[in-house]
């Protein structure tokens, strides 16, 4: 479903240096699965992760996602597609104006989407996510586990087939962790949803992941099933 293929990322810094974020990494992701993507912190987890929706446009390679190579689309079909691709983010990245509710209903905004066939979208998901007494709260009145499930239900908001994770728990206790990860093993059974998760955490990898790479410096050095990788002596 999602295939990278030969990504390259060079930043050039301004005094005129190079530097190889990612080299040559390929990696294969299928539909409904819940693949890890793991390693230290620079390691390049958040560029490859990026490159998926292309939030961050890989220096050379392929990214295909349903069999359409997304990095030779035009800027209107990269936002259609991009619809299908919802991203959960560390400091969750809500804004601090708007209502749990309205923080939620954003994408449906953007695309236009009439008010009353918004509260049809948004109702069952702010359920799902076990925020109903909470709709009309603002971010500062929650706690760090119900901004993520608020983050949550907004990625969901346009019915996509892929969730990408960074670091969606790395800011929560261990207990709002496992909550968290149990939320979203639901989302991948019950929704479908595949789910694409960086982590630095082990414990988050052997809770929730079934696939995974492990990174360092731009390369995947590892890749395999989590059990395979991490049951060793
Ligand atoms: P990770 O997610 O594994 O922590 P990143 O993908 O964020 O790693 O970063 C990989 C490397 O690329 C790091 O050394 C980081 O400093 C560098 N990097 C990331 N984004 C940029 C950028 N926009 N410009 C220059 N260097 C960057
Ligand atoms: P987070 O920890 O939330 O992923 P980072 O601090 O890694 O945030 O990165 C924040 C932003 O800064 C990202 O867009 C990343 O691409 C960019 N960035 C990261 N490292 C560098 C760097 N060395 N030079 C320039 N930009 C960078």
């Amino acid at each position: 479903m999602i295939k990278l293929e030969h990504i390259t990322q060079t930043y050039v810094s301004p005094d005129g240096t190079a530097f190889d974020a990612l080299k040559d990494v390929s990696i294969h992701i299928r539909s409904g699965e819940i693949f890890g993507i793991i390693g230290r912190s620079g390691a390049g987890k958040s560029t490859l992760v990026r490159c998926i929706n292309l939030l961050n446009r890989p220096t050379s390679g392929s990214v295909i996602v349903d069999g359409q190579d997304l990095t030779k689309l035009s800027d209107d079909n990269l936002r259609k597609v991009r619809r299908s691709i919802g991203m959960i983010f560390q400091h969750f990245n809500l804004l601090s104006s708007r209502t749990v509710y309205d923080n939620i209903a954003l994408p449906l905004e953007l695309t236009g989407t009439p008010k009353d066939q918004i509260r049809e979208k948004i109702t069952p998901l702010i359920h799902l996510v076990g925020l109903d007494e909470h709709a009309n709260k603002y971010p500062s009145q929650l706690s760090g586990g119900q901004k993520q499930r608020v983050g949550i239900a907004r990625a969901l908001a346009n019915d996509p087939k892929v969730l990408l994770s960074d670091e969606a728990t790395s800011a929560l206790d261990p207990e709002t962790t496992v909550a968290t990860l149990e939320l979203l093993k639901r989302i991948n059974q019950e929704l479908g949803v595949t789910i694409v998760m960086i982590t630095h955490e082990m414990n988050v990898v052997k809770q929730i992941c079934g696939r995974v790479v492990v990174m360092n410096k731009g390369e995947i050095v590892e890749e395999g099933d989590v059990i395979d990788i991490f049951a060793r002596p």
